[in-house]
């Protein structure tokens, strides 16, 4: 039997506002425990919240960035359950009525192609407080700094269909959220938390499989993990004559597997109902204009601009528009170097290598895109190879100076006198007649043993172009 896999996502985002939604104690991360909520974010007896504008603000902007509809009129309710760092016995959400309507992204997968992928709903909550396990031995701390932070809880209609597809999403839905500046996306201090609802139906079935939901996945790296262990488990249940049943599970990073934590039959009975302490979100026009008039060029866009302006493929325009300052260094390189191709080369290749190896951001690289700039210009107008470029990039990251600085005082400049590469080669062939004679026995493989020889002798530094030429002359005669 072909099974195909379905996904849908539920990532809750921190959004970045100074006080909590509902208060204004403050929401600043890795406080001293129980330091930072009020008596609002507790529920305690008598308060009354009031909504924070600016997170309502922050929900608009990304409503607008997947051309989405904003609600005019949305409401806040009381999903009510026990837990214990949720002392108050309710989180104030949004249900029925959400304050951004439904919307749509694209992602772009391995081989290029684009896919649109829908999102139902995004809506508006707080945050509940935290367990603390693994500091304690014997009992659980509970930290309440967290409660009453803003979420947008961002929903996806199941339109992903293998774990490749879902991570391609998470990290476009992580990509929007800090380009318009509404999280900062920050997966280790957890604001940014996935959810996925996975399933499998026989090839050809239109109805959905029954779905488990994976809770709480903090990486990109264990979402693609998680799904994928889930896809086999439930393929391996059902032909195996078992039935997958609705649950949530949880993944283990360290078994690699996912547990089941409780079934539907256990599942909580929320009683949603209005909070009677809000009154219902009205956003008018106005509002709308004023929370979206500075956004930024976003993700997608750029990606068609940098295909279309800068002749990048599908695969590099979207590496490249990663993060905002990915595609402003590149923009850099390829203005200032007048050769887009090279420097998306260049970039996502060399430079992220080296950052990746050093562990530095983009913010801390020591070749600056000016620098990179006039490395490139430096291989267009054939100074350099390709291959001595690489050997200047590493001198500029060494902070070594500029590529002309580090041709000059390493004596890089490339050899382009036909006269001299001549030179060197009749010596190569005579020093090395048993070879002349198999190439010209008909082994052509040996042409390679002899321009390695050439680029050696010349230090790396003979015009490639001219070794080949000036070779395939001489070895012939
Ligand atoms: P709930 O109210 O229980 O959270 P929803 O209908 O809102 O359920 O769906 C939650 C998420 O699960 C959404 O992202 C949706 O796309 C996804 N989903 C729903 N049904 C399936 C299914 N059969 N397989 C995979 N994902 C699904
Ligand atoms: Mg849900």
């Amino acid at each position: 039997m072909q099974w195909e896999t379905v996904i849908g996502l539920e990532i809750h985002t921190q959004l970045a506002t100074k006080s909590k939604i509902f208060s204004g104690a403050p929401t600043a991360f890795g406080a001293e425990p129980n330091t930072q909520a009020c008596a609002i974010d507790l529920g305690l007896p008598g308060v009354l919240p009031v909504l924070n504008a600016e997170a309502v603000r922050l929900a608009v902007r990304f409503g607008s960035a997947i051309q989405a509809e904003i609600a005019p009129r949305s409401v806040f309710a009381r999903k009510n359950y026990f837990y214990p760092d949720l002392p108050k016995g309710y989180q104030i959400s949004q249900y029925e009525l959400p304050v951004v309507g439904k919307g749509l992204v694209e992602i772009v997968l391995e081989d290029g192609t684009v896919k649109t992928i829908g999102v139902t709903r995004a809506h508006l909550e707080e945050d509940a407080g935290k367990s603390l396990h693994e500091e304690f031995q014997d009992f659980t701390g509970i930290d309440l700094n967290r409660a009453g932070t803003p979420l947008l809880e961002i929903v996806s209609e199941p339109d992903m269909r293998s774990p490749q597809d879902a991570v391609a999403y998470a990290k476009k839905i992580h990509q929007i959220v800090r380009y318009i500046g509404i999280s900062d996306g920050n997966m280790q201090e957890g604001s940014f938390r996935m959810d996925a609802n996975v399933s499998v139906r026989p090839v050809g079935q239109e109805a959905f499989g029954t779905r488990a939901e994976i809770k709480n996945v903090n990486s990109f790296r264990f979402l693609e993990k998680a799904i994928q262990f889930e896809v086999e488990r439930q393929i391996d249940l059902i032909e195996g004559g078992g039935t997958v049943v609705q649950e949530t599970r949880l993944y283990d990073a360290a078994k690699d597997e996912t547990r089941s934590m409780r079934t539907k039959e256990e599942a909580n009975d929320y009683r949603y109902f209005p909070d009677p302490d809000l009154l219902p979100l009205e956003i008018d026009a106005a509002f709308i204009k004023n929370a979206t008039a500075d956004l930024p060029e976003l993700p997608d866009a750029k990606r068609a601009r940098f295909h279309a302006e800068h002749g990048l493929s599908e695969y590099d325009a979207n590496l490249l528009t990663g993060s905002r300052e990915l595609a402003d260094y590149f923009e850099v390189v390829a203005k200032e170097s007048g050769e887009p191709k090279l420097a998306a080369n260049w970039v996502s290749g060399e430079l992220m290598a080296a950052l990746n190896k050093a562990e530095k951001e983009l913010a801390e690289s020591p070749v600056s895109a000016p620098l990179l700039a006039g490395l490139i210009k430096r291989i267009k107008d054939g100074t350099i190879s390709g291959k001595i470029a690489k050997q200047v990039f590493e001198a500029m990251w060494q902070g070594e100076g500029d590529a002309d600085q580090v041709i000059e005082s390493q004596g890089l400049k490339q050899i382009t006198d036909s006269g001299a590469i001549e030179t060197m080669i009749d010596e190569i062939i005579a020093a090395n007649s048993g070879q002349v004679e198999q190439y010209r026995a008909g082994k052509e493989k040996v042409f390679g043993f002899f321009v390695g020889q050439a680029m050696k002798a010349s230090k790396g530094k003979a015009n490639p172009q001219q070794v080949n030429e000036i070779l395939k002359r001489k070895l012939q005669g």
